[in-house]
């Protein structure tokens, strides 16, 4: 799974409350440790769905 961050993302910050190891913010934006995706798929899929504009994308590799 690959997990990216859209130019739309309004810094919320939801993400990152739901998965603080995998969703960083800075300033008014999210960014995506990669590295801790493998462990949190389940969350990434719940920070996606959770973020209210769509900025979450996700691949598959
Ligand atoms: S939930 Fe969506 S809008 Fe909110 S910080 Fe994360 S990516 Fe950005």
């Amino acid at each position: 799974m690959w997990v990216s961050i859209r130019d739309n993302c309004v810094g919320c910050g939801a993400c990152a409350v739901i998965s603080p190891e995998v969703f960083e913010m800075h300033g008014r934006k999210a960014t995506v440790n990669q590295n801790h995706v493998h462990w949190n798929e389940d969350d990434c899929i719940d920070a996606a769905i959770t973020c209210p504009v769509n900025a979450i994308q996700i691949d598959d590799y």
